[in-house]
């Protein structure tokens, strides 16, 4: 049976300011998506056989009802819930012993540097690095061994050289899952294009040397948002676009199916794909990046 996962936007707003920003958070308000929206769509999915939740914004932390609907969700009966975040509350280990109670299964956290300079000039926000590297380390002394620990890294301008140390210093506190995202180029990501999105074709050995490293290492690895042909190789690690059927609530905007949304909006195949064996599961290639940078650097990948 299909997998049915809900995913809930929880807020704009955040209290760091990544060059990449997909959702051009902003820090100056506190607002979240009212309660009252989230607990109708918790419970009628939860009807319709919904199973999991993913929280992400913005920044979910910086909702102050962000445990109360962690309860909410537990009431429901939902199994498993994971939250996308950059942990930099976390490093206060009050809060962080707050939500560990709360019944989370997979904490998804950003990290986009293996030093402070790094990190820092990509989130434009200082000391970020040391709380999210702090918030790990809390995260990973209270958590019990159900509960996962991911991060998710950006591969963009500033940071493709630095992808093993990353890995490196994401495992070395650690990590049990890594997460690489290419830019999703939209909004800040957009506004930033020119500085902040590398061409494939130059992160390639980078991201095959993070990949060697991350599996020497038995750690496994996941790559987000890239086609398969910009990455041979790697195509075991690619995430598949079926993987799961996800139900959307943006603000207050609901979105039946995030799969088509991406197909129909965001992401495109060339009409060369239709030779690739790898047509039915890859997402093709951010419109965006196809609008600057054509189609060269793809090509179908076929069996004989
Ligand atoms: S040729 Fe098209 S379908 Fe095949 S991997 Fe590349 S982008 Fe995906």
């Amino acid at each position: 049976m299909e997998a049915k996962s809900l995913s809930i936007h929880l807020t704009d707003c955040c209290n760091s300011s990544c060059i990449f920003c997909v959702v051009n958070s902003h820090k100056n308000s506190t607002e979240c998506v009212d309660k009252k929206v989230i607990e109708k769509f918790l419970r009628d999915n939860r009807k319709l056989g919904y199973e999991a939740v993913n929280i992400h914004g913005g920044e979910p932390t910086v909702c102050k009802e962000l445990p109360l609907l962690l309860d909410k969700i537990k009431e429901y009966g939902y199994k498993f819930v994971s939250l996308q975040t950059n942990a930099r509350l976390m490093s206060d280990i009050e809060y962080a012993k707050t939500l560990i109670g709360k019944g989370i299964k997979k904490y998804v956290i950003s990290l986009h540097g293996d030093t402070d300079g790094l990190h820092d000039s990509i989130t434009l926000s200082p000391d970020s690095f040391k709380q999210t590297v702090q918030g790990i380390k809390n995260l990973k002394k209270l958590k019990d061994v159900n509960t996962k620990l991911m991060t998710n890294t950006v591969a963009c301008k500033q940071n493709y050289k630095s992808l093993t140390k990353i890995a490196r210093k994401a495992i070395d506190i650690g990590i049990e899952h890594i997460n690489l995202s290419a830019v999703h180029t939209k909004n800040r990501a957009l506004y930033n294009f020119n500085s902040v999105v590398p061409r494939y074709t130059v992160i390639k050995p980078y991201i095959i040397e993070m990949v060697e490293y991350v599996v020497a290492n038995n750690v496994p690895i996941s790559l987000e948002g890239f086609p398969y042909c910009a990455l041979p190789g790697c195509e075991d690690y690619i995430v598949k676009r079926d993987l799961c059927k996800i139900k959307l609530l943006f603000h207050s905007i609901l979105m039946t199916d995030y799969r088509d949304y991406m197909d129909q909006e965001q992401k495109k195949q060339h009409e060369k794909c239709q030779k690739c064996v790898y047509a039915d599961i890859c997402g093709g290639v951010y419109e965006e990046y196809q609008d600057r940078f054509g189609w060269d650097e793809f090509s179908p990948i076929v069996r004989c």
